[in-house]
């Protein structure tokens, strides 16, 4: 058996934290947040209390800085 690399190098990333207007820990992951139902990205609201998706409305509360994207417990904004 031909040997292995002896050291895979590895897929970590060091992360640097946000540099500015925002301390939400899943800034970085919001871009691959998307609405369950429709698959489109959300957008986080104004006030940074929800994750809005600009297709069908629905509104993902968020809870204790996270997410939560399941339509059951979606609101959908009736603008
Ligand atoms: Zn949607």
């Amino acid at each position: 058996m031909p040997g292995c690399p002896p050291d895979a190098p590895s897929a970590r990333v060091p992360t640097e934290g946000p540099t500015g207007e925002t301390e939400w820990q899943f800034t970085g992951l919001l871009e691959m947040l998307v609405c369950p139902v429709c698959k489109s990205a959300v957008t986080l609201l104004d006030d940074q209390s929800g994750l809005k998706c600009p297709s069908c409305r629905r509104v993902y509360p968020v809870r204790d800085d996270i997410p939560v994207m399941l339509p059951e417990e979606a609101s959908i904004a009736n603008e």
